[in-house]
Formats: C-alpha cells, sequence, structure tokens
C-alpha cells in the first residue's frame, strides 16, 4: 500500500481473519427481519389458503393438496434458505454449499423485509448496513470456493475530490496522484497487491466493468443503498462491501477507512 498513515496502520495490524472483525450484533437487523418476513409469508400463505379452500374443494381434493404441496414448497424453500444464510453467517461454516440460492431467497426476503422495517419505522440504512455484514460474512464463509487472483476494486465517483477535474471514470491513469483524494493511494495499493482498480459513476457502469473483467472477487466501496443493490446485481460473484463516510454529506468528496479496505484485500489474497 502506499506510504499514507492510514495504509500504514492497514499494513501494520495483525493480520486478523476479517470474519472476526463482523461483529454478530451487525447481522441481527438483517437476519431479524428475514425472518419476520418468513413469518409474514407463512401469514399470507395461510391466509390465501383460507380463502380460496371453498373453491378448491369443489374442485376436488386434488386441487386442494396441490395447492397446500406448492405453497409447503414454496415456504420450505424460503425457510431453508434463510436458515442456512442464518447458520453460515453467523458461525463461519459454509452451508451454502452445493446449491448457493441465497440470492434467490434475499431477492424474494429483501423487499418484504424492506417494507417490514418501513412498518416499525426501523433505519432502512441500519438495515442495508447490516445486509452488507451478512453478505461479507457469507462471502469469508465461502472463501474456500474462491479460485483464481482477478480481483476487481469498483469505487464509487464521490470518492474523487469535487475540484478535481480528471476523467478518472473513462480510465483511472487520467488521475495523477495529487493526493487531495483517495484515488491516488487507491491505484499505488492496486499496482502493489496486482488489483484492478475502476472508478464507476453508478450500477450501469459498474456492471459494464464487472462484465468486462470477469473478476474471481469484488471488493466494492460505496454506501449502503449502492452496496446493496449491487451486491444482489453480481451475484454469484463474491464480493466484499466497504461503507464509504460522507463527511460533507452523501455522493460529495466521500471517504473510505483504509484499514477496512486492508482487511478486504487480506481476505481475498489468502482465499484465492
Ligand atoms: S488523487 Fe488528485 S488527480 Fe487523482 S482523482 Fe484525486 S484529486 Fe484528482
Amino acid at each position: 500500500m502506499s506510504d499514507s498513515p492510514a495504509a500504514r496502520a492497514s499494513e501494520n495490524q495483525p493480520r486478523k481473519d476479517a470474519g472476526a472483525k463482523i461483529a454478530a450484533w451487525s447481522k441481527f437487523p438483517f437476519l431479524a427481519l428475514c425472518w419476520t418476513s418468513l413469518c409474514l409469508v407463512a401469514a399470507s400463505e395461510a391466509l390465501l389458503l383460507y380463502l380460496v379452500y371453498p373453491r378448491l374443494y369443489e374442485l376436488g381434493p386434488a386441487a386442494f393438496y396441490l395447492f397446500l404441496a406448492a405453497a409447503a414448497a414454496f415456504f420450505a424453500i424460503l425457510g431453508g434458505g434463510l436458515s442456512l444464510i442464518t447458520v453460515t453467517s453467523l458461525t463461519g461454516i459454509d452451508l451454502l454449499y452445493p446449491h448457493g440460492k441465497r440470492s434467490v431467497t434475499v431477492k424474494l426476503l429483501f423487499p418484504i423485509a424492506v417494507w417490514a422495517a418501513k412498518l416499525i419505522r426501523f433505519d432502512r440504512a441500519r438495515l442495508m448496513t447490516s445486509f452488507v455484514k451478512v453478505n461479507n460474512s457469507l462471502t469469508i464463509a465461502q472463501a474456500k470456493r474462491i479460485k483464481g487472483n482477478r480481483i476487481l476494486v469498483l469505487l464509487p465517483h464521490c470518492l474523487q475530490i469535487d475540484v478535481c477535474n480528471r476523467k478518472i471514470t473513462t480510465d483511472i491513469s487520467n488521475c495523477m496522484r495529487c493526493g487531495k483524494c483517495p484515488v491516488g493511494e487507491f491505484i499505488a495499493t492496486g499496482e502493489k497487491y496486482d488489483l484492478k482498480i475502476e472508478v464507476v459513476n453508478g450500477g450501469t457502469l459498474a456492471r459494464k466493468r464487472v462484465a468486462m473483467w470477469k473478476p474471481q472477487g469484488i471488493i466494492a466501496v460505496a454506501c449502503e443503498r449502492d452496496l446493496t443493490l449491487g451486491i444482489q446485481d453480481v451475484h454469484p460473484v463474491p464480493v466484499y462491501g466497504v461503507l464509504n463516510d460522507r463527511p460533507h454529506g452523501p455522493c460529495v468528496n466521500t471517504c473510505v477507512d483504509m484499514d477496512n479496505v486492508g482487511a478486504a484485500i487480506r481476505f481475498f489474497k489468502k482465499a484465492g
């Protein structure tokens, strides 16, 4: 890494397992709201069954049992998937193998969890942060599955200081490494650890870069909202999400804790 104090601190710290840094409590909001969502799914199924029961019985017992079996299978798939995600996330034991269907479960339950969070006035940003923590713990648990060393680092455009007019989303080598923002430090880190670094100004460009480089792992720096969407977008590529800091408000002159970036790099370099 570069010689900045933040990078030196990152290098000098003991090579702790990245997983140890993800506190169990930080995963709780996402997991609890997903389990709540699963209960809501079960309740909706029961209500639907109650409402259509007379009609189904008119059609014959076969129609009723077919409906019952479909509802039970749907619940079992979601419940099974969420159980595996919960145990893997909390224990670090990779139980997602061989199906790796976390995306299906999350895609279905996450919107309900967001709705449930709104209902109980739970902060959406905290829910998304919790999702990123759970995702990171699943990525860490699946370390043995990560083959190869092609790691892409995706940075948000807002890391570039607003007074700089270098076109770094087109080509990051346009950065002069003047030290006024963290981009130059990331370029040096990329050279040192053989990482591909890209700066993106949104999900479309991020998807393009992922399609172009076909990485075996991604370190993504962004706000909780962009990370939540991006992680689901690029599934099944393993992503280690690093939340940015926004001392000047959203989307302007943001920064990032290089210790967290260092933990992500060490994880992928050990895993690969
Ligand atoms: S390090 Fe300097 S040249 Fe590079 S993006 Fe930041 S401000 Fe611009």
